[in-house]
């Protein structure tokens, strides 16, 4: 029997929770609320470098991945190795949702918010409106899945929805305190952030935090769209 994580992060590539989430899983983390991640892709094509090979770019980013999550305090990381730019919608992607959910049965999913408008990256899309449809209404029926049944993995009900990049966000988390561990396990991305890609990472980054803070009585943000689930 796997023990419970109180946070279910699911991110479309490796690095995008850093992006996302990651101030906010530190400061859960210090808390003592326990985050799980489930990477949904192998960001297999996330390199401008020609000379690096698809399967070695794997490698490399799910190691990045690793020691930015063992930074932030995330206990486990699971890596489900979509191709990049080829997730889908499809019954069993959704199923290997819903059989993490009932595995660990996180009270808050952190995703990325599936309905930002025009130009957004296609497996970002595909992986918060799956994430949804197996908080709803799949991970919730016992009569979905009879073989997880079967398993041992019980029907759950999610109580709080947490999506990143939104356009209209209405929940703001501080992350004054922790807002170095996310810029540290941001970095631990070298393949995406360590060469001259982003030279101006931190200032960027510092900025767009203090604009999510603006208002709100602390000095950094991340921003999100909330959901509660009253089921
Ligand atoms: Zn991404």
């Amino acid at each position: 029997m796997t023990k419970p994580a109180q946070v279910m992060v699911v991110t479309p590539h490796p690095d995008d929770a850093e992006y996302g989430v990651a101030g906010t899983v530190a400061r859960w983390a210090n808390e003592g609320r326990e985050s799980i991640y489930v990477v949904c892709t192998n960001g297999n094509k996330g390199t401008s470098d020609a000379n690096i090979k698809p399967e070695e770019l794997v490698k490399i980013r799910e190691e990045e991945q690793l020691a930015a999550a063992k930074l932030l305090g995330v206990r486990e990381v699971v890596f489900l190795r979509y191709p990049d730019q080829g997730l889908e919608d499809t019954p069993q992607l959704r199923k290997e949702l819903v059989r993490r959910l009932r595995r660990y049965q996180p009270e808050t999913v952190v995703t990325a918010d599936p309905y930002r408008r025009y130009i957004w990256h296609r497996d970002h899309r595909i992986t918060g409106r799956v994430a949804l449809d197996a908080i709803f209404p799949y991970a919730r029926d016992h009569l979905a899945y009879p073989d997880l049944l079967e398993e041992g993995l019980h029907p759950h009900k999610v109580k709080e929805v947490l999506l990143w990049a939104s356009e209209e966000p209405n929940y703001f988390s501080d992350i004054t305190e922790t807002y170095d561990l996310k810029l540290a396990a941001l970095r631990c991305h070298k393949s995406q952030v360590g060469h001259n890609s982003y030279p101006d990472l931190e200032k960027r980054l510092r900025e767009r935090h203090e604009m999510m803070a603006q208002g709100k009585g602390f000095q950094l943000a991340e921003a999100f769209y909330r959901i509660e689930i009253l089921w």
